[in-house]
């Protein structure tokens, strides 16, 4: 009898760090499942790819993405699409409008949301008493969002109320990433050492490493290696980083001012004056440049037409500033520690709707220059943060597998073929998945299920485990 199968992807090369394995196979999907993996497939499928001088890897897991409606949202899936990437943590919510917008925009993506805490928004004030912090952690769970996001470089809390919501987090065995700053420490080094201290070895994904690393405090390369002795000192941390020059902050300015720190930071840096004028004169002139939405993708937009689009939407848009030395960059995406394990856990963008998805155009390049082994790019971008996220089914090819896979074009640094749950996302360069899949807790689900999307449901208590 002839076996059947749904997708059928031969002579592909694979590359599975997780079962050791890197060569020319095929791969039978069924059932949205790795249904086999061999030398050949005798089989037939409704639908075969020939891969022969591909790339296969289990698809890629962007732990660090923005799908928010304020930061792109809408256009976030489809950039996420075409980047190849099958899995995402979005890292500010709200919750409420990161599951709208997936079941709007959604391209077939598996979507995390870690959801805020920010003052005037999901709490009253910047410090919080431990109820109002239990009160939005229950809050956020309840609406399907895996846990909480302090975003301490952007809307600082007191470092009390920091110190809190991580051992809130932690009690409920909830997820919880931190961009570390609070009151009384910046974005900075200074930040992500006091960051270090207040988890009080909590479980906590602290986020994009290379951000704390500019040289805001010293020179930037001296701040990347105390970055990586302060993950080496604080095993319990989780962390990624990402490869591109560029930040995001909100341009919003109110009363004159940014109410982004950073951006004000990014406006001082290029020698504008922190206020709505210094924003203004720096988007003409190239320096800040507006995030903008046109023909269903986000571009950076300086200039007259950049200008005019800050204008319009009366300050409230997102903005980047080419904050990120190269130096720590590259050091902190490569670094590995004496016994071999990487020294930053995963490679991310913070992309989705801010367009840095770079994860194979920029991380490919380090693989072509041997600064990174493919083995050590497929852990990075796929099975460290598919085990930080609890995802055991993902991150890896073996069978009974997520039929999550990611095809490279490893000459042309691109993603040319994604499948996720066995369904088609990215074909050549065609978006042809729809749909999305939140990855949500027990309390999240029937909200979720009532949007009208899928869930896959992780369990408290099994995220933030060391994936190394
Ligand atoms: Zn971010």
């Amino acid at each position: 009898m002839i076996e059947r199968y749904d997708v059928l992807l031969r002579n592909g090369t694979v590359v599975d760090p997780a079962s050791g394995l890197h060569e020319i196979r095929d791969i039978a999907l069924r059932d949205g499942k790795v249904a086999e993996v061999a030398p050949t497939i005798a089989g037939e499928a409704r639908r075969e790819h020939d891969l022969a001088g591909l790339v296969v890897m289990p698809g890629i897991v962007d732990m660090h993405v923005h799908l928010s409606p304020f930061l792109g949202g809408g256009c976030g899936h489809r950039m996420l699409a075409r980047a190849g990437v099958t899995t995402a943590l979005d890292m500010a919510g709200p919750i409420e409008g990161v599951v709208d917008l997936t079941a709007r925009h959604g391209c077939g993506l598996s979507i995390a949301c870690v959801n805020y805490l920010r003052p005037e928004h999901t709490i009253a004030s910047a410090d919080p008493g431990r109820d109002d912090i239990d009160d939005a952690l229950t809050h956020a769970l309840s609406q399907g969002a895996i846990g909480l996001k302090l975003l301490g470089g952007h809307y600082p809390l007191t470092a009390d109320a920091t110190a809190h919501a991580i051992e809130a987090a932690a009690g409920q065995g909830a997820y919880l990433a931190f961009h570390a700053g609070t009151q009384s420490a910046g974005s900075n080094i200074e930040g992500m050492r006091e960051a270090c201290e207040l988890s009080a070895g909590h479980p906590l994904h602290l986020a994009h490493i290379n951000s704390y690393c500019r040289g805001q405090i010293r020179d930037a390369v001296s701040e990347g290696e105390e970055a990586l002795a302060l993950l080496a000192a604080h095993p319990h941390i989780r962390s990624e980083s990402y490869l591109a020059p560029f930040n995001g902050v909100s341009g919003e300015c109110v009363d004159g001012v940014p109410g982004s720190r950073l951006a004000a930071f990014g406006l001082e840096r290029g020698g504008y004056p922190a206020t709505s004028e210094g924003m203004a004169e720096a988007i003409l002139a190239g320096w800040a440049l507006v995030n903008l939405e046109r023909e269903g993708v986000v571009d950076l937009v300086g200039g007259p037409e950049g200008l005019a689009a800050w204008r319009a939407c009366g300050s409230n848009i997102g903005i980047s500033f080419r904050a990120n030395p190269p130096e720590p960059r590259l050091r902190l995406v490569t670094a590995t520690r004496g016994d071999g394990r990487y020294a930053v856990d995963a490679l991310a963008t913070d992309g989705g709707g801010i367009p840095r998805n770079d994860i194979v155009a920029r991380g490919l390049a380090l693989v072509h220059l041997d600064a990174l082994s493919l083995e050590g790019f497929v852990r990075k971008a796929s099975l460290h943060p598919a085990r930080i996220l609890g995802l055991h089914d993902k991150g890896h090819l073996g069978i009974g597998a997520d039929a999550d896979i990611t095809v490279l074009d490893l000459e042309r640094r691109r993603p040319v073929l994604t499948y996720a749950h066995g369904q088609r996302l990215l074909d050549g360069d065609d978006v042809v998945g729809s749909g999305g899949r939140l990855i949500t807790t027990p309390m999240g689900e029937a909200a979720v299920r009532a949007a009208g999307l899928d869930t896959l449901v992780i369990q408290p208590g099994t995220m933030l485990k060391s994936p190394q």
